[in-house]
């Protein structure tokens, strides 16, 4: 089963203002939506962050696996650490783009060709300004990078970009789309530890389980070695937010900017989806203000377990008066401080495990982290570890270093939703209720309906071949729309709160 075709769109939904450490949610949220085809005629379906540099990379990186088969994700995996700089090596591709701009890139090729050294690649990006940016970059390599950039107010149609399977990598620079429009040179990969070549991969790797699951006429979970559970706990994920954005009406979900509000929205939550555990996303108000707030959902529904995350916001001092102030409340404390030294402090002397998905984020972390006895529980999360085989091996090392999991989770849509179900229901260790945004979705999704339905909190793992999970093509196409024209290229939610609380900070330890 060869990749014949891989299509890339960007998505945006609508998003309540949901407070964090960080600041605010913007009114939209962005995903890039990934369709890999192949010879057969089969497509499977990835989901990842929707950042323009992200996506900048995921279309980059798109090009370099046409032609190879859906079983070979470990040259995948080689071509695209070539392609971003990482440690690795693998063959890469050589691309050559045909068409100006536009935000569908698609990607198609046939077989082998002579190898090439000049390289064109193409951009769109809508500026937080609504200006529309149309980058187009041509380089050739290995010594020559020639940029271009052009502004235009009009829409452009998409790109078809060939790409052939052969060719030695190169180093390449890219050109960075600014929001004032200057173009600057910058490597392609800016911090390994973000584990770039992991979030990249991530998507092409569901798209091929996917793929493989429907060829086998099996779930994916079944790939993943067989579900051992039937349904997939979630929690309540509750977040303080104001009513609406600032901008527009009041949302359904209403205000929650106190104890009252946060049990109000945990019964909402609970009433529509079953939820059977819930995790309140702290950090916001001073911890006395989120004490109160967990004892107030202790007593509102007792006997549910509840966890508290506020994003590394607290000192040391502070997470261990808070954890012991919450001893027999909480199931666990997720990131109190930042950093594995200061979370080892905090875990010695608090009495409930403390969870993770900040100071655990690579695979290098595992040592120290265990080292220093600094967490109990890993959030698994298939977006930044690699996919979902990847995300399997993480667990196994849970397994080995006596760690209990749940699994993270942003702002998503339904073809995540099935990877994180299948993923959760076959790993044993993977205990906990997984969080999960799809409430704050209100009912936006790029699959159609009816594949994976919520009873008693949990998603039941879809049996169909492959995620079990369809694209609703019109409603692609109405979320590419909503981000060619929402403004928003990366998530920000400091300068959106900064818009409205100018002396607003994000730097942590806040408290
Ligand atoms: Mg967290």
């Amino acid at each position: 089963m060869i990749i014949r075709q891989i299509h890339v769109t960007p998505v945006a939904f609508r998003d309540p203002p949901l407070l964090n450490a960080a600041g605010v949610h913007e009114p939209w949220a962005l995903r890039t939506i990934v369709e890999v085809v192949t010879d057969q005629g089969l497509t499977g379906l990835g989901e990842t962050y929707g950042d323009l540099d992200h996506l900048r990379k995921v279309r980059e990186c798109a090009q370099a696996l046409i032609g190879l088969d859906v079983h070979a994700t470990n040259t995948m995996y080689a071509r695209i650490s070539a392609l971003l700089g990482a440690p690795g090596t693998g063959p890469s591709a050589t691309r050559t783009a045909t068409n100006p701009t536009g935000t569908r890139t698609e990607a198609t090729g046939t077989g082998t060709t002579p190898t090439g050294t000049r390289t064109t690649t193409t951009e769109t990006a809508t500026t937080p300004t609504g200006t529309r940016l149309e980058s187009t970059e041509t380089s050739t390599t290995p010594t020559g990078t020639r940029t271009k950039t052009t502004e235009t107010g009009a829409p452009t149609p998409g790109p078809v970009t060939e790409a052939t399977a052969t060719g030695a990598p190169a180093p390449r620079p890219v050109t960075k789309v600014t929001a004032t429009g200057a173009t600057t040179p910058g490597p392609l990969t800016t911090n390994p530890k973000e584990r770039t070549v992991d979030r990249v991969f991530s998507p092409f790797d569901v798209a091929c389980l996917d793929i493989r699951g429907k060829a086998a006429g099996v779930p994916v979970s079944d790939l993943l070695g067989g579900r051992v559970r039937d349904a997939v706990p979630y929690s309540a994920y509750l977040f303080y937010k104001w009513a609406g954005h600032p901008d527009d009406e009041p949302d359904r979900f209403g205000a929650a900017l106190d104890p009252a509000g946060i049990v109000e929205q945990a019964g909402l939550l609970i009433d529509e989806y079953g939820f059977e555990s819930i995790k309140l996303k702290g950090g916001v108000y001073p911890p006395d203000e989120e004490i109160a707030a967990i004892r107030a959902l202790h007593e509102a529904f007792p006997g549910l377990p509840l966890r508290l995350d506020p994003n590394a916001a607290w000192t040391v001092e502070t997470s261990i008066r808070v954890g012991r102030e919450l001893d027999g409340v909480l199931q666990y404390l997720e990131d109190p401080t930042p950093g594995i030294p200061g979370m080892s402090e905090v875990a010695a002397k608090v009495p409930m495990p403390l969870a993770t998905n900040m100071c655990v984020v690579t695979p290098e972390h595992f040592p120290p982290a265990m080292a220093a006895r600094a967490i109990g529980v890993l959030l698994l999360d298939h977006h930044y570890w690699g996919g979902l085989v990847r995300s399997s091996h993480i667990a196994a090392m849970c397994d080995a270093f006596g760690l209990a999991m749940s699994m993270h989770s942003n702002s998503h849509l339904g073809i995540s939703l099935a990877a994180m179900t299948h993923l959760a229901a076959a790993t044993p260790n993977l205990t906990f209720a997984s969080d999960t945004h799809t409430p704050w979705q209100n009912g936006q999704d790029v699959i159609q309906p009816g594949a994976l339905e919520f009873t008693n909190g949990a998603v039941p793992v879809p049996t169909a071949p492959g995620l079990g999970v369809d694209l609703d093509r019109d409603a692609l196409a109405v979320m590419n729309e909503q981000y060619e024209k929402c403004g928003i290229v990366a998530r920000n939610d400091t300068s959106y709160m900064q818009r409205f609380t100018p002396t607003f900070t994000a730097g942590r330890p806040r408290w």
